[in-house]
């Protein structure tokens, strides 16, 4: 193989290392998977604030119905002297049958809040079971595209390490001189110094090439285009 035409070749995979690079970079699902993260992290450091209210629910269900149980008792001594003989007086009767409405009273509202607070428990652990489960599922799905990601992003590595060692073994044996010439014009044309003759033009700018300078390549002589000043490859195929 000539060396412009291994130029050539290394070039290519150059390019297409580049471009495979790029679309990786394009198609990458990081930035949605890392939005899904924070996303995930932010709900289960919601749902362990509700989990702490409910624990505080539970706290404040146990103190009201042992308010409840202290007030039912109250009202069990309060009844008992109603009838016993030891309070006779009528005047002191009345002030215990006050007594007694106003502590049934304070029980009854007592319960209703106990109720009020069991309703708010059961209501917000039943919401706490369907997030925990979603996000049970939605952590599931994250885990499954992380794994996707993982391989897909190997596969392009592979890819890209394959182009690369491709490319390295054609660029080592090309002669240095020629190397030379393609790093100092690749500073100024970039990535395709090496342009190819495609029906007496140049690849690289699509103008004509002179039939003077056709005559040299055809001799695979280096020669280069003096339009856009690419090395000239001439294929035969
Ligand atoms: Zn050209």
């Amino acid at each position: 193989m000539r060396d412009l035409e291994r130029l050539w070749q290394a070039q290519n995979l150059k390019i297409k290392h580049k471009q495979l690079k790029e679309k990786a970079r394009r198609e990458s699902n990081l930035p949605l998977l890392k939005k899904e993260k924070a996303a995930l992290e932010a709900r289960l450091r919601e749902y362990k604030l509700r989990k702490n209210r409910l624990q505080s629910l539970e706290k404040e269900v146990k103190a009201r119905e042992l308010d409840c149980e202290e007030l039912s008792a109250k009202l069990e001594t309060l009844t008992r002297q109603l009838y016993d003989d030891e309070h006779n007086n009528s005047k002191e009767l009345q002030g215990i049958e006050q007594k007694i409405r106003m502590t049934k009273e304070e029980l009854s509202q007592c319960e209703e809040a106990v109720l009020n607070l069991i309703q708010d428990q059961e209501e917000l652990t039943a919401v706490l079971r369907q997030e925990k489960e979603a996000i049970g599922r939605d952590k599931k799905d994250y885990e499954e595209r992380v794994r996707q990601y993982q391989s897909w992003k190997e596969s392009i590595n592979n890819e890209l390490a394959q182009i690369e060692a491709q490319y390295r073994q054609l660029f080592d044996e090309i002669d240095p001189e020629l190397k030379e010439i393609y790093n100092r014009k690749s500073k100024l044309l970039g990535d395709t110094v090496v342009a190819v003759v495609e029906n007496a033009t140049c690849s690289g700018c699509r103008l004509d090439i002179s039939p003077v300078v056709l005559k040299v390549i055809k001799k695979q002589n280096l020669s280069y285009c003096e339009n856009c000043g690419r090395l000239l490859l001439y294929r035969e195929d």
